[in-house]
């Protein structure tokens, strides 16, 4: 079976990734599955940017066709906060509470509602060509966590069109809609 890797050491979007690519006969690795991976500076100004680092970090490293995926969670009125910083947004020892807890501070001092969306950009290299794609969901941020599945800021955001959260729905219907299926579905014609 073809193997393909996926630069993250992230579970949850590990296990996202897998939920969307199942429908193709691949086996999707991870950092994860090596002791020395890559430390991949995400020093790009771009969610593409940084997708395309870790990407070819990947490859450089193990010459595995591979996927670099770089996401986060957008807030309009903080002009695009967290964006590209979502995972480390409370500093050096973030996690996904810390990162919640801080966005939430910050949208208090808007008026609701608290509109923002969800961007993956996602690339995937085989030694040829790069082809990326970018995906998004749109929806509001509320400031009382609400769900327990998902990952990151799923318990504050609420996709339009739905009165459930992110970490409310369950993982087939958070990527039947997420923005990492909308990235993905692009990327699938060159994987398979
Ligand atoms: P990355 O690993 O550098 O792409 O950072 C992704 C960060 O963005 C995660 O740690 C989360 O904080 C946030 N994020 C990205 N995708 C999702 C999602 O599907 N749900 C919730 N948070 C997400």
């Amino acid at each position: 079976m073809k193997k393909i890797l996926l630069a993250t050491t992230n579970k949850g979007k590990l296990h996202d990734v897998k939920e969307i690519l199942k429908d193709i006969d691949v086996e999707i690795l991870s950092f994860l599955n090596f002791k020395d991976y890559p430390d991949v500076e995400e020093t790009g100004l771009t969610f593409l940017e940084n997708a395309e680092l870790k990407v070819k970090a990947a490859f450089e490293k193990y010459k595995i066709p591979s996927i670099g995926d770089d996401s986060g969670l957008e807030a309009f009125q903080l002009n695009g906060e967290p964006g590209i910083y979502s995972a480390r947004y409370a500093g050096e020892d973030a996690n996904d509470e810390k990162n919640n807890l801080k966005l939430i501070k910050k949208l208090s001092e808007y008026s609701e509602p608290h509109t923002g969306r969800f961007v993956c950009a996602a690339v995937y290299f085989d030694g040829k060509e790069f082809k990326s794609a970018v995906g998004e969901v749109k929806g509001n941020i509320i400031k009382s966590p609400r769900g327990k599945n998902g990952f990151g800021y799923d318990p504050l955001f609420i996709p339009n069109g739905y009165d459930k959260t992110m970490a409310e729905l369950s993982h087939e219907e958070k990527n039947r809609i997420s923005h990492r299926l909308n990235a993905f579905k692009e990327l699938k014609k060159y994987i398979a």
